[in-house]
């Protein structure tokens, strides 16, 4: 039969259902892909399920429950004094994966070029392609991860439609700075272009840093299209939510992408993550000291055991340098061997980059789990490695 499609038949699954489905055969504590071992909070889950019975289960508004596109708006303006217009501003999506494609879709046209920062989410560079455009791709290095102002420059061009980044940032953790986002505003005001911030993590973050959105500096507001998501804000990453904020310049656009992509989101979903935004301040505060908490248990019970362990700012992620453990192989191989024989697993972070010539030796442990999880994991390693030496 002649080939489907070229660019789909050349890629793989992505990393996160291959290590879960290995960690499930292997029956080890999956601390690969990102999810929390145990349900957010009582109220959004009875709020979903409430609204399961009262007969609101028909299509919602293309653009979103009301309530939901309402609440959207006043997190942008209780924490980060953001004003937003529910009506013309907020677009609900399925998940923030749809609402990176959507965001994409809306701004570019096929040879424009898309500047995005490796280590980079591993939907970023395929949804690029699938449009058509070219990604012009910076790396940042580990392990403190700072922008590579020059390679930023050169990489913005004529052709530049749109910069994506990822504050805080999946893998590595990083949170970027007020000065590293004037740096990245004055490129985007400079080009003309536009920006899409991947923000999923905006409430998981940590040591005082703060989040700050690149939609509040000067110049951006109408440029910028700012994504959260459920899933990461109150622990259920199952139900696939996410939101964009973007200007009333964009917005049709983005809901034009949106209603060819998926056109709505489960109702009762929508309804209850609006309970949840509403939730008072320190909720929102507990979700970072509690995961900060899981940091410092990961980040000190790895060092005992010999990894190299970058610092986290915030992200359920913490990256390792396995190379003090002697492991005869790559991060593919050695995120399997622990999988097999040690009984955990993790990410091989070469799986965020396109490029060959991506670092091989460092892995990526979730520790949004319970501390009891952790440790047993934590055990297993230390027995493992304690053992070979
Ligand atoms: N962006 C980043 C950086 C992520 O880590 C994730 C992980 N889930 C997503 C987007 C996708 O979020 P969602 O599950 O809401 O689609
Ligand atoms: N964001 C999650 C991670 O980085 C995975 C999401 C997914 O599996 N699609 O682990």
């Amino acid at each position: 039969m002649r080939g489907a499609n070229t660019y789909l038949g050349s890629i793989g699954t992505t990393i996160f259902t291959v290590m879960s489905a290995l960690a499930t055969e292997h029956k080890s504590i999956n601390l690969g892909q990102g999810f929390p071992d145990t349900d957010g909070p009582e109220d959004v889950v009875q709020a979903a399920a409430d609204a399961l019975r009262d007969g609101r289960n028909q299509y919602p508004p293309m653009p979103g429950v009301p309530e939901l596109r309402q609440a959207v708006a006043a997190a942008n303006r209780r924490f980060y004094r953001l004003d937003v217009d529910w009506a013309s501003e907020v677009t609900v999506t399925s998940g923030a994966t749809e609402a990176i494609t959507a965001c994409l879709m809306a701004v570019l046209d096929p040879g424009d070029e898309v500047v995005l920062i490796e280590p980079l989410y591993d939907t970023y560079v395929p949804v690029v392609r699938m449009l058509g455009a070219i990604p012009r791709i910076v790396r940042l290095a580990p392990p403190a991860w700072e922008l590579p102002r020059a390679a930023l420059k050169a990489a913005f061009g004529p052709k530049t439609k749109a910069i994506l980044i990822n504050s805080p940032m999946n893998p590595c953790g990083k949170v970027f700075s007020a000065e590293e986002l004037d740096f990245l505003a004055d490129l985007v005001l400079r080009h003309d272009s536009y920006a899409i911030c991947d923000e999923v993590y905006e409430h998981l973050i940590f040591d005082g840093k703060r989040h700050i959105p690149l939609m509040t500096l000067p110049g951006m507001r109408d440029r910028t299209m700012r994504i959260g998501s459920a899933g990461k804000t109150f622990s259920l990453t199952g139900w696939k939510v996410g939101y964009i904020t973007a200007a009333a310049n964009l917005t049709p656009l983005v809901q034009k992408a949106h209603q060819n992509l998926t056109f709505t989101t489960a109702p009762n979903l929508q309804r209850a993550v609006a309970v949840g935004l509403g939730k008072d301040d320190s909720y929102f505060a507990s979700l970072s000291t509690n995961l900060q908490a899981r940091r410092d248990q990961m980040a000190v019970g790895l060092a005992e055991i010999g990894f190299d362990v970058l610092p986290t700012n915030g992200s359920y992620f913490i990256t390792t340098d396995f190379t003090p453990l002697r492991f005869n192989g790559d991060d593919v191989a050695f995120c399997r061997h622990i999988t097999e024989h040690a009984g955990v697993t993790a990410i091989p972070v070469s799986a965020f980059y396109d490029e060959p010539d991506a670092p091989r030796h460092y892995a990526r442990f979730a520790f949004c789990k319970r501390p009891e999880v952790l440790d047993e994991a934590l055990t297993r390693l230390k027995k493992h490695f304690g053992e070979r030496r």
